[in-house]
């Protein structure tokens, strides 16, 4: 049995010698020192031998592992050494070589389209101004002209941060960029409240509603706003600022109509449609065979509201206007579903 042992070591050794990578290391490990190996076997049939030879053949069947394995331990440093000398000497380092470019970002579609209205405003002389995206029930609804139960609030279900104990003044996430409306008037009012300064801001910002979420609908989306608020400033101002935003934005061509609408916080209201750029009027799935796609939402800034924000209607008017981005861009690149904006599917993402 020790003569067969040191057989066993013998022919191991030999073998492991011309070993050069890791792989055949691991077929020897398993062939010398796996469970069916030779040497393994030996250990498994120790009860096979008398008491008084087991301590001797366990002892020498020991000493054989502890070699093997000691073996193995310096082989498979030397294999790994002479396996980074290879790279090191055979693969070289050119410095010169142009490192990889860094991926660049871009811009949400959405954001991309709101800085081109802001943009266009901006040159029309409309200055920025943000403002908080969480309200209370009066900014979003009340001092806009819209009392609690008032059946216009039906178009905006409302998420609600707290409601608990506040009454008919909730907090909820704004469902409409006119809250800013009346943070800009108070701010510009309180520099002089007898004689407040005119206003002509855009208000932008993302916007929240407790909406079923379609192709049509998603329950965030941006707005970007205009307000004006002067002295003598008239419904033909109003027509001329926002044809002029329209021939901004479609074209020098682009045509326009308004129509008659309802909104609580403007008196008299309309909604501009601009002519259809798919079609150029003629009528097409877009929109919708009329010729015509509403764009946005305008009117003469009602008389309460112009209180409420500290401005005195009898000597002030204004315009205010709104308009969805998401909704541009659907339909100047007939997106035909709104869940893709926010999908963070980067494959529609890419191509704006
Ligand atoms: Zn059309």
């Amino acid at each position: 049995m020790i003569d067969k042992l040191s057989e066993i070591e013998t022919t191991a050794l030999e073998s492991l010698a011309p070993i050069k990578d890791e792989a055949a290391l691991e077929a020897w490990r398993i062939a010398n020192l796996g469970r069916n190996s030779a040497l393994m076997t030996v250990f498994s049939d120790l009860g096979k031998l008398s008491k008084e030879e087991r301590p001797l053949i366990g002892q020498a069947a020991n000493r054989v592992k502890v070699a093997l394995e000691a073996r193995l331990t310096e082989k498979m440093e030397s294999v790994k050494r002479s396996a980074l000398e290879h790279s090191l000497s055979t693969e070289n380092l050119d410095v010169t070589l142009p490192g990889r470019s860094v991926r660049r970002g871009r811009l949400h579609p959405s954001t991309q389209q709101l800085r081109r209205v802001l943009a266009i405003l901006g040159e029309m002389g409309f200055q920025v101004y943000t403002s908080r995206e969480v309200e209370t029930d009066e900014f979003n609804f009340q001092l806009l002209n819209f009392p609690p139960h008032h059946p216009a609030r039906e178009m905006q279900d409302s998420l609600y941060v707290d409601a608990a104990g506040r009454g008919d003044n909730p907090i909820l996430l704004r469902t409409h960029t006119s809250p800013g409306q009346i943070h800009a008037m108070r701010e510009y009012a309180a520099w002089n409240p007898k004689e407040p300064p005119p206003i002509r801001i855009a208000l932008p910002g993302m916007c929240y509603r407790h909406e079923q979420i379609t192709s049509r609908s998603e329950v965030q989306f941006n707005q970007v706003e205009g307000l004006a608020v002067g002295k003598g400033i008239t419904f033909a101002n109003l027509k001329g600022t926002l044809t002029d935003f329209a021939r901004r934005m479609f074209g020098q061509a682009a045509r326009v109509r308004f129509r008659a609408s309802y909104f609580p916080f403007t008196e008299p209201s309309a909604e501009m449609d601009v002519e259809c750029f798919v079609c150029g009027g003629k009528g097409c799935s877009v929109c919708k065979g009329s010729g015509w796609l509403e764009i946005l939402g305008s009117g003469m800034v009602h008389p309460v509201v112009l209180e409420n924000g500290g401005y005195n209607p009898r000597r002030y008017t204004g315009f205010a206007f709104g308009m969805g981005p998401e909704r541009q861009l659907m339909l100047r690149y007939r997106i035909d579903d709104i869940r893709y904006f926010l999908g963070n599917d980067i494959r529609f993402l890419e191509q704006f």
